[in-house]
């Protein structure tokens, strides 16, 4: 039998109602006799590594996260992260970037209504989670509703659905159902020996703008101490270029240092910045494109990059590149409406 660690961070999945609000319970002493099945798929050892609402998760929790699962990665054939999911796509992003040369299965899951509730999606998801957590696929995943997705591309897209996640922009690794569909041709494959890099610096913010939005809190946000400003730009990656505030204020913390890194405030797709005067703007001020980067993973990768010391040109580089899956670079020559 395969042995599979899971680790318990918090979240809905554990809770249970106390006067009316969910708060987290007891989680240990029942896994056992709420989920018998799992037993029947794996030696499945627990740990209680933290009791959150995952609200309340900080850049410092994902290292201990980390951690925990860097310290057993000898020991099991797979992982499983129990975690709530408000920031569950934040935490598989950091995963994804700090635990490099990943050759076993790390799976998040959690669910919308607690383990105990009837009915509930987190029997569904835990035992399929433990299930995925058998198997090769050597990445930081999140399986939740039907859909096995990469970590660092899923976002929470429903407060209500069972099938609360997507993946708007890579197809998902996998899907269960009355089969198991994985697709491997879409997975990574481990680049050098496994290791743990922590270290998140928070000094990262997101301004999405508006019609209307005040420029100038961009260098507002570097006057307080931001290091990497994500900027959530309309569409294929759009400013508000006229009166020239916004390409201005980007000018002027570029050349303190600090990086304007663009993304899209849509759901779905990236920037590709040259096709409006808007993008074009932003990019001549100094902004680097973060191509298809959802906005947890850019803030995400932001602290990693700055927490493993990188500045300049250096982080400009970092960001603006394919890391560990997390965009994919716009083709070069590309440019047409396509
Ligand atoms: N607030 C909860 C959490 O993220 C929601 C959930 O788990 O679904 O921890």
């Amino acid at each position: 039998m395969k042995r599979i660690h899971l680790v318990h961070t918090g979240g809905t999945l554990g809770m249970t109602e106390v006067e009316g609000t969910l708060q987290p319970g007891p989680f240990l002493a029942r896994l056992a006799s709420d989920v018998p099945e799992l037993s029947r798929l794996a030696t499945v050892d627990v740990e209680i590594l933290m009791n959150k609402d995952s609200t309340e998760m900080v850049p410092a929790d994902w290292d201990r996260i980390g951690g925990a699962l860097a310290a057993k990665m000898a020991d099991y054939d797979g992982f499983v992260v129990i975690h709530g999911t408000d920031t569950m796509a934040h935490t598989a992003a950091a995963l994804s970037f700090s635990l490099r040369g990943l050759e076993k299965p790390v799976v998040l899951t959690g669910s919308q209504r607690p383990l105990r509730a009837i009915p509930t999606d987190g029997r569904t998801n835990l035992v399929a989670a433990v299930d995925l957590a058998r198997r090769n696929i050597p990445e930081v995943t999140i399986f939740f509703g039907r859909q096995l997705l990469r970590g660092n591309r899923a976002r929470k897209v429903s407060a209500e659905r069972y099938d609360a996640f997507e993946s708007p922009n890579y197809p998902p690794l996998g899907r269960v159902g009355l089969d198991v569909d994985l697709h491997p041709d879409l997975m990574r494959r481990p680049r050098g020996p496994f290791r743990h890099l922590p270290g998140f610096d928070p000094a990262v913010c997101y301004l999405p703008c508006w019609p209307g939005a005040d420029a100038t809190a961009v260098e507002r946000a570097a006057d307080a101490g931001v290091k990497v400003v994500v900027l959530g730009a309309y569409g294929v990656g759009n400013v508000p270029a006229a009166g020239g505030g916004w390409p201005a204020a980007i000018r002027k913390v570029t050349k303190r240092g600090v990086v304007a890194l663009l993304v899209s405030q849509c759901g779905h797709g990236g920037v590709r910045p040259h096709l409006y005067e808007g993008g074009r703007a932003a990019l001549s001020a100094g902004a680097v494109p973060g191509h298809d980067l959802t906005v947890e993973t850019a803030v995400v990768k932001a602290m990693h990059c700055l927490g493993r010391g990188m500045a300049g040109e250096a982080l400009r580089e970092a960001l603006g590149k394919n890391l560990v899956g997390e965009l994919t670079p716009e083709p070069t020559g590309g440019g047409a409406v396509a």
